[in-house]
């Protein structure tokens, strides 16, 4: 298990022969085929720096580190607005094809996941960019450098990677989606939230689904490789089931829709 912050434990930890970066700088394989294709391009930049850190001295990091590190910050969002951005436009023109929307003028992609992304980017090399510093300013002080060790700090780096732009490319195709079911049924629209209903399927869905029909504003967004649909109902409710729905009196929506 990779921790998730530096202690002084780690300063000591040897290498592990176990620990092969080939595997350490890869995009695990609970993504899709194209998804680990974008993780990838981002694990590549992050394994380049720990490569060339491999073959400095701690004194050289030191001195260098700012630099590495702010030419990894602006390849990194070179990338968000490169091969991420371009892997949710693809997805988002293919739920308009299947729409049969002819083209963007009418309805927008998002893009507020891409933000959330740089944002998530910008602090895991500002971490990594702390540790690195730390790190090495304890062995120029304290040790060798035979048994210095960058390899959990870029394994952390490659978890908030993963997690970063792994789980904000799900959620942005996921927004971009709703965004045409939007448009397509408008806002009013309700959904029911169905799960596949097995024993995998959690507690927290098992509850969405138990909850009235909700417009999509009103939907949290699944799990990242969550199984869970949201399928639009095709009757209308009374006002003051949106009413009730609005102020979360979920029991009385439930009542009303009884009636019906
Ligand atoms: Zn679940």
């Amino acid at each position: 298990m990779v921790k998730q912050i530096q202690d002084v434990d780690e300063f000591y930890e040897p290498y592990d022969d176990e620990d092969d970066p080939l595997t350490i700088f890869s995009a695990p394989t609970y993504f899709e085929t194209d998804e680990q294709l974008v993780l990838i391009a981002f694990l590549m930049l992050l394994e380049q720096r720990y490569r060339l850190m491999q073959s400095m001295t701690p004194q050289e990091i030191v001195d260098e580190v700012e630099d590495i590190m702010s030419s990894l910050h602006t390849e990194l969002f070179e990338t968000v607005d490169s091969k991420a951005t371009n892997h949710i436009r693809n997805y988002f023109e293919k739920i308009l094809d299947e729409f049969s929307i002819p083209n963007t003028n009418y309805v927008a992609m998002d893009t507020s996941m891409l933000d959330l992304m740089k944002d998530s980017l910008d602090n895991m090399v500002n971490q990594l960019n702390g540790e690195i510093k730390v790190k090495s300013k304890f062995f120029i002080d304290n040790m060798s450098k035979d048994t210095f060790n960058l390899l959990p700090n870029f394994k952390r780096a490659v978890q908030k990677i993963v997690d970063a732009v792994g789980n904000n490319l799900i959620h942005g195709k996921e927004k971009s989606k709703r965004n045409v079911y939007k448009f397509v049924y408008g806002k009013d629209k309700l959904y029911r939230w169905l799960c596949v209903n097995d024993m995998k399927t959690c507690d927290w869905c098992l509850y969405q689904q138990s909850l009235p029909p909700r417009t999509i504003d009103e939907l949290p967004l699944d799990h990242p490789h969550g199984r869970c649909t949201i399928d639009p109902i095709d009757y209308t409710y009374s006002d003051e089931y949106y009413v009730m729905l609005a102020r979360g009196e979920y029991a009385t929506a439930i009542q009303l829709e009884s009636e019906y």
